[in-house]
C-alpha cells in the first residue's frame, strides 16, 4: 500500500480530484501529517468519515515499526525499523551535547537510510556486505523523520507544531542515496516544503560514494543541499582497492564533478575519508588528499574505521590518525578528525541490521517502543 508520506501537495490534490473531493482537503491532510503529526487517519477530524475511510483503504500512515532502540554512552540512539515487507532499515539520532545544556536540549542530527542494503560493495562497509535488496520509497524515507519526531517530541504541546525536533539531516544511513535519486529528491522536496516539514535544504547533507552523473544532476536541482563525498582514497590505486565504484567513476571524472557542484552552489563540499591501517593511512595519501582538498576548496572529515564483524580491517592508532590530520592542516586544509559517535552500539552504517539478521530472532521492542 502506498505511503501517505510519499505524496506532495500536487500529487495528493490530483488523487483527491479523481474522487471529486475539493483540493483544499490536501492542505488539511498535510497539516494533520506534518504540523499536528497525528498517526491515525481516523483522527483527521475535520474530514468527512467517507474521506477518512478512503484514506484508510488507499494509504499506509506507518512510520515504520520500531523494533529496537539502542542507546550508546554518548547518547546516540540507533533505531531499527521494520518496513511492511519485513525489511530492516536503520535511522540514527546523533546528539552533540553543548556546554550548559542537558542532553534533551543538545543539537540533534538525524541520519536516514535510502535503500535496504547497498549494491556498491565498499569493502569496509556493513551495508554493502549483504548486497542490495531494494530502494526505499520516498514515503519510507520521509517516515523515518516522522518516527523521530514522534519519539523525540510527541505531539503534546501545540506551540511546538511548526518546529521539527532536530537540527540537521544527513543522508548517510544504509544505501547509496544517489542510486535512488528520484525517491530521494521527492522525499527531500516533502521535507523542505512549507506544507511539509518546512526544513531548510541547507541543513540537509547528502553523502555519496561518487555516482558522477547523479552529482551533476544534483547540482542542477533548485535546492541547495550540502554534498559530502566518500573519497577514502586519494589515488585511483588506493581507492579502487576498497571502493569498486572507482572503476566506473575514477578520480579524473569524480573530482571535476565535485568542482562543478561546488561552483554551482558556492558551498564547501565535504570529503569523507575513513582511516584504515595500512590501506589508506600513509602520509603520502595525506599529501595527495591535501592537493585534492585545496583544489576543490573542500573540507576533509577523517573518520577512523569502525569495526565491522567479519571484516579484518584495522583502525589506525590515535597518533597515526593525528599525524595524518596534521599533514592536512599543515597544507592549510580545513580538517576534522571525527571522534566516532555511537561506536559502542554499532552505529556505522548497516551494522545493527547486519548483526540482527545474523543473530536471527529479533529482540522484542522495549517499553515505550512500538
Ligand atoms: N552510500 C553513501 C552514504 C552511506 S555510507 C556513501 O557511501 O557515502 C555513510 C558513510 O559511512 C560513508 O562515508 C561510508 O564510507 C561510512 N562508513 C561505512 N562503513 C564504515 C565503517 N566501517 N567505519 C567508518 N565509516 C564507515
Ligand atoms: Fe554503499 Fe556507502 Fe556502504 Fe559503499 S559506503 S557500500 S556506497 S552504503
Amino acid at each position: 500500500m502506498r505511503s501517505i508520506y510519499s505524496e506532495t501537495k500536487e500529487t495528493l490534490s490530483e488523487q483527491l480530484q479523481k474522487i471529486k473531493e475539493p483540493t483544499f482537503r490536501s492542505t488539511q491532510i498535510l497539516e494533520w501529517l506534518y504540523k499536528k503529526r497525528i498517526s491515525r487517519f481516523e483522527d483527521m477530524t475535520n474530514l468527512s468519515q467517507k474521506l477518512r475511510n478512503w484514506l484508510i483503504e488507499n494509504y499506509s500512515i506507518s512510520k515504520g515499526n520500531l523494533i529496537l532502540k539502542n542507546t550508546s554512552r554518548d547518547v546516540t540512539n540507533k533505531l531499527l525499523l521494520k518496513m511492511s515487507d519485513e525489511s530492516l532499515i536503520e535511522t540514527v539520532i546523533i546528539r552533540a551535547p553543548q556546554e550548559g545544556v542537558g542532553v534533551e536540549n543538545s543539537r540533534k542530527t538525524i541520519c536516514i537510510s535510502t535503500q535496504v542494503g547497498c549494491a556498491y560493495g565498499c569493502k569496509f562497509c556493513a551495508s554493502g556486505l549483504a548486497g542490495w535488496k531494494r530502494d526505499l520509497t520516498s514515503g519510507e524515507i520521509v517516515s523515518q523523520l516522522m518516527q523521530v519526531c514522534e519519539l523525540e517530541d510527541p505531539y503534546t504541546d501545540r506551540k511546538k507544531e511548526e518546529i521539527a525536533s532536530f537540527d540537521n539531516i544527513v543522508v548517510m544511513g544504509m544505501g547509496e542515496p544517489l542510486a535512488n535519486y528520484e525517491n530521494l529528491i521527492q522525499a527531500l522536496r516533502i521535507v523542505n516544503a512549507k506544507w511539509g516539514l518546512n526544513f531548510g535544504a541547507r541543513r540537509v547533507t547528502i553523502s555519496t560514494s561518487g555516482v558522477v552523473p547523479s552529482i551533476l544532476k544534483l547540482a542542477e536541482e533548485p535546492f541547495s543541499f550540502r554534498l559530502a563525498v566518500s573519497l577514502h582514497g586519494a589515488t585511483n590505486e588506493v581507492r579502487q582497492k576498497i571502493m569498486p565504484v572507482n572503476r566506473k567513476y575514477p578520480l579524473e571524472e569524480l573530482l571535476p564533478a565535485i568542482k562543478s557542484f561546488s561552483s554551482k552552489h558556492g558551498r564547501m563540499v565535504t570529503l569523507e575519508f575513513i582511516l584504515i591501517q595500512d590501506v589508506n593511512d600513509s602520509l603520502d595519501q595525506a599529501k595527495e588528499l591535501s592537493k585534492i582538498a585545496n583544489d576543490l576548496h573542500a573540507h576533509v572529515n577523517l573518520i577512523p574505521y569502525n569495526n565491522v564483524e567479519g571484516l579484518d580491517w584495522i583502525r589506525p592508532p590515535l597518533n597515526k590518525q593525528q599525524s595524518f590530520a596534521k599533514v592536512l592542516s599543515d597544507h592549510k586544509v580545513s580538517v576534522t578528525l571525527r571522534k566516532e559517535k555511537g561506536h559502542d552500539i554499532d552505529a556505522a552504517c548497516g551494522q545493527l541490521r547486519l548483526k540482527k539478521e545474523k543473530d536471527g530472532a529479533l529482540v522484542p521492542a522495549t517499553k515505550g517502543n512500538r
